[in-house]
């Protein structure tokens, strides 16, 4: 039976239970509106943990004010079934007074891997991921933190704020859950009309282009950004490549080449809707890897 809990003493109550039981926790943060790409990171949380703690809370401060905050889709019964399913312990739903009491004023803001890409076209983005973040962890004291590699420079952030602030949760980083026609699930894709999903679906076909290069011994940063800049231009004049880069897995620098490893980041608006996506590459030969 999974638990909803609104307020930190709840939270805290439950997590010293949990502790003085010696049981693991594995805690997923989310913004709501759950689907199959959440529900992923929930199963590996109870493959690895004695517990899992979702978090539900559309966190004002990761949006921009021309953003979608107010129509950003929100469906609480609906999670809780869901998180039901997929064997959730806690369901931890605060509110905006609960996650930002009166008077806060402490940022969380992790310098260089946030200034460009997702950093740059949204800015005061990872101060808002990160700062709440940084409070969830804080107040969950996971053992394990699970973060969709959809977001790929997201997971890259969190892994230095982890690592830097000294927060004893390790990060691990799942795959992207994608529908059956290759677009990565995402709560916002619900905003698509069946045309805007047809030009959506140019992202994720731009970047399997520039994978199939790759595997074909193509290895020049600026040729597979010009085949996926090329891959996603469209006639309809309200689609914009926003990126396409080939970059360093944890500098998120761009790479003159690929010499071993590397992500592929792509963005794309389609209307007003912004989808984003990877994928991590390698030369032909290297030894595999896990982003
Ligand atoms: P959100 O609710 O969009 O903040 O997402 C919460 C977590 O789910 C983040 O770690 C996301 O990266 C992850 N996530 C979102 N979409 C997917 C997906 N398609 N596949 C895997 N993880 C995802």
């Amino acid at each position: 039976m999974t638990r909803v809990v609104r307020s930190v003493d709840e939270l805290r109550d439950y997590v010293d239970w949990a502790r003085r039981n010696r049981y693991s926790i594995g805690f997923v943060p989310t913004l709501g509106a759950l689907h199959e790409g959440h529900l992923s990171l929930m199963r590996r949380s109870w493959d690895d943990n004695d517990l899992s703690v979702v978090s539900i809370y559309v966190n004002p401060l990761q949006f921009g004010p021309d953003e979608d905050l107010e129509r950003y889709p929100r469906d609480l019964e609906g999670d809780l079934a869901k998180c039901e399913s997929a064997h959730v312990d806690v369901v931890f739903a605060p509110t905006r007074a609960t996650m930002l009491p009166p008077g806060s004023c402490t940022t969380v803001h992790v310098a260089g891997v946030t200034s460009d890409f997702e950093g740059a076209l949204r800015p005061g983005h990872f101060d808002g991921v990160a700062t709440v973040v940084a409070r969830l962890l804080a107040l969950a004291e996971p053992d394990r933190a699970y973060f969709g590699r959809k977001d790929y420079q997201q997971t890259v952030v969190i892994r230095r704020m982890v690592r830097d602030l000294g927060f004893r949760t390790e990060v691990v980083v799942c795959p992207t859950q994608r529908d059956a026609d290759g677009l990565a699930l995402s709560s916002r894709n619900a905003y698509l009309t069946p045309e805007d999903r047809e030009q959506a679906l140019l992202l994720p076909r731009a970047l399997e282009a520039a994978e199939a290069a790759i595997a074909g011994g193509e290895t020049d940063g600026d040729v597979l950004r010009d085949l996926m800049a090329d891959a996603m231009e469209s006639d309809r004049e309200d689609v914009e490549v926003e990126y396409a880069d080939l970059v360093h897995p944890d500098t998120l620098q761009p790479l003159p080449a690929i010499e071993t490893r590397g992500v592929l980041l792509g963005a794309l608006r389609v209307g007003a809707t912004r989808l984003i996506d990877n994928r991590p590459v390698e030369r032909p030969g290297t030894a595999a890897w896990e982003a």
